[in-house]
């Protein structure tokens, strides 16, 4: 897991991480956000400021329980949320919230992603879960997604957008990415009579296959001068 500090680095690399959301159509407009842990709280992206006009400054740091260093925005509206996460999975290091499309309309539905595919397990379980409705910004919406990722690094907020977890934002926009490709997937076959679901077992072995390749990973990684093609 990462370490991020208070620091121009970490602060451009959120800016970044918002960019790329919108790049890759999870995002339009002001509606997501995206956090890093510090060890003294979490930077977060600003409340009301578009992505082409967020600058590293503008990114906010702030303890777990919302006291704001001086000087600083509005942190976003769902800063509660970000920073429950951090201290209901202290091994976490990174949040990304969004409104993207195919995710939502599931969500606007209130349906969870089942096991229509295998790669549901890269979020770590037997499908992404739903995670019941309150308002935007609520004690209630933080509770209600802190239980929908007890197993999960990723949920659908009931009526909402959806919420990954990484343990670095690059992980975490990655996982993103993946509900909204899951999501568009598990939409499409709703629209020709709904899929046909992996068997727990099957999935049992999938869940299995990904500890060992995120294994090779790691051994790919120590090995000097080895990449993957
Ligand atoms: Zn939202």
């Amino acid at each position: 897991m990462k370490q991020y500090r208070d620091d121009q680095q970490s602060r451009q690399a959120l800016v970044d991480t918002l960019v790329e959301l919108g790049n890759k159509n999870l995002n339009k407009g002001t509606s997501g956000n995206v956090s890093a842990s510090t060890c003294k709280g979490m930077l977060i992206t600003p409340t009301g400021v578009a992505p082409e006009l967020l600058r590293a400054e503008h990114i906010v740091h702030m303890s777990l329980d919302g006291r704001v260093d001086k000087g600083q925005l509005t942190p976003s509206s769902e800063w509660q949320m970000h920073a429950d996460v951090y201290r209901g999975k202290p091994e976490v290091s990174a949040v990304v919230h969004c409104h993207s499309p195919y995710a939502t309309i599931l969500a606007c539905a209130r349906k969870e992603i089942p096991a229509m595919h295998y790669m549901v397990a890269a979020a770590g379980g037997y499908g992404i879960p739903l995670a019941g409705y309150a308002t935007f910004g609520s004690k209630a919406l933080s509770a209600a997604n802190l239980e929908a990722l007890s197993d999960s690094l990723a949920c659908l907020l009931a009526n909402h957008g959806q919420l990954t977890v990484g343990v670095d934002l690059e992980s975490a926009l990655k996982l993103a990415e993946l509900v909204e490709e899951q999501a568009h997937c598990y939409w499409g076959t709703l629209s020709i009579g709904g899929p046909v679901l992996l068997e727990k077992e099957e999935m049992d072995e999938v869940l299995a296959a990904f500890v060992s390749y995120g294994q090779q990973e790691k051994r790919v990684d120590l090995v000097p001068g080895n990449k993957f093609d």
